[in-house]
C-alpha cells in the first residue's frame, strides 16, 4: 500500500502512505444522554449546525464537492478513493430524525457512512433507523455489569443502561436492516472494568472489530489506569481469536480529521491545551477552514497510518 520512492526530489512524497479511505470525524453534537466519567465530548455553549436542515445539506454539499468530487491535496497525497463521514457527539442518536435525514443526505452525496453510538437509542428510539443508511456502526460497551456502568456514568438520568441483552438484539437489528454493515465494538479500559472478562461476550457477539482504548486523561483521574493494566488487559483477551485492536494512550494521537457541532474543523493546539478552531466550514468553504487550522496532509497522513486506518474517534 505504501509508496516507497528512493529520489531525493519526491522524498516528500515517500512520506506518504496511500489508504483507501479518508475518515472524517463530524461530532454532529455535544448532547449526550449519559454521562460517563471520562468523556472528553465538551463543548461550551450549543449552536450547533444540525438545528437548520439546511444548513446540514450546504455543509455536506460542501465536504462532497471538496473531498470527493475535487482534487484536494490530501486526496492526491492520500490516493483515498472513498470518504467516509462518521457521525459522533456526545450522542448523534439523541437527534432523532434530523440524525437520520443528515445520514440519508450524505449518502446521497456519496458518503460511505459510520456512527459512533451507546446504543441506547437502537433500542429505545422513537423511530426505527432508515434501512441501508449506514455502513459501518461502533457501539461503546464497557462493562457486563450494571453496577459497573453505573460507576464509569454509562447510565442516563434515570439509571437505564445498555445491557449485554439490550447490544445482542442492537446489534442483530443492524445486521438485518444495514446491507453489508461492519460492526465495531469500542471499550474504554479503566479501573472499573480493567479486570472484567469479556472474552465470551466478545466471541458471541462476532464484531468486525473490537477496540480496547486506554482511558484519557481527560475527565476523571480516578478512573486512569497504568499502561501495565491496560497491557494486562489487552494480554488477557489475546490468543483467543478475538477481532481485538488495542490503543493505548501512546498510540491515541490525534490522528483525526475532526469537525465540531458547529461546523468547524479543529485540532488540538499547538500553543498547548484546548483546541483550534476554523471558521465555520460553511462561512468560508472547505480550503480555507483547513488553512486556518494549519493543515498539514503530509503529517496528517503519517499519523494517520499509523493507527492503521482505524482512525474513528470513540466517545460514545
Ligand atoms: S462517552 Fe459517549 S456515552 Fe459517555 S457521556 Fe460521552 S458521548 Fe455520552
Amino acid at each position: 500500500m505504501s509508496t516507497q520512492n528512493s529520489s531525493a526530489e519526491n522524498s516528500t512524497t515517500s512520506l506518504v502512505n496511500n489508504v483507501d479511505e479518508l475518515v472524517i470525524n463530524w461530532h454532529i453534537t455535544e448532547a449526550c444522554n449519559y454521562n460517563c466519567c471520562y468523556c472528553f465530548a465538551k463543548w461550551g455553549k450549543p449552536n450547533e449546525l444540525h438545528c437548520s436542515l439546511p444548513e446540514i445539506e450546504t455543509f455536506l454539499d460542501n465536504l462532497s464537492e471538496y473531498f470527493i468530487k475535487g482534487s484536494p491535496p490530501l486526496k492526491n497525497e492520500l490516493g483515498y478513493e472513498s470518504v467516509r463521514l462518521n457521525f459522533a457527539g456526545g450522542e448523534p442518536m439523541m437527534l432523532g430524525s434530523t440524525f437520520f435525514i443528515a445520514l440519508m443526505l450524505a449518502k446521497q452525496k456519496g458518503f460511505k457512512t459510520s456512527i459512533i453510538t451507546n446504543g441506547h437509542y437502537l433500542i429505545n428510539g422513537h423511530l426505527d433507523l432508515p434501512k441501508n443508511v449506514l455502513d459501518m456502526v461502533g457501539i461503546s460497551f464497557d462493562s457486563q455489569y450494571l453496577s459497573t456502568r453505573k460507576k464509569i456514568g454509562r447510565v442516563d438520568r434515570k439509571g437505564n443502561s445498555l445491557s449485554v441483552e439490550d447490544l445482542k438484539t442492537a446489534l442483530g437489528n443492524l445486521v438485518s436492516t444495514q446491507k453489508g454493515i461492519k460492526t465495531k465494538i469500542n471499550t474504554v479500559v479503566n479501573i472499573h472494568n480493567c479486570d472484567e472478562d469479556f472474552s465470551e461476550l466478545i466471541t458471541v457477539l462476532k464484531p468486525y472489530k473490537w477496540k480496547v482504548l486506554q482511558a484519557m486523561p481527560y475527565g476523571d483521574d480516578e478512573l486512569l489506569i497504568s499502561r501495565k493494566k491496560f497491557d494486562n488487559f489487552v494480554a488477557a483477551h489475546s490468543g483467543m481469536g478475538l477481532p481485538i485492536f488495542a490503543e493505548s494512550n501512546s498510540t491515541m494521537t490525534e490522528s483525526y480529521l475532526m469537525i465540531d457541532p458547529k461546523g468547524r474543523f479543529y485540532q488540538n493546539s499547538s500553543k498547548g491545551a484546548g483546541y483550534e478552531y476554523s471558521e465555520g466550514i460553511n462561512l468560508c468553504g472547505v480550503e480555507n477552514a483547513l488553512a486556518q487550522i494549519e493543515f498539514n496532509p503530509i503529517a496528517f497522513s503519517s499519523r494517520y497510518r499509523k493507527v492503521d486506518v482505524d482512525v474513528d474517534v470513540v466517545e460514545s
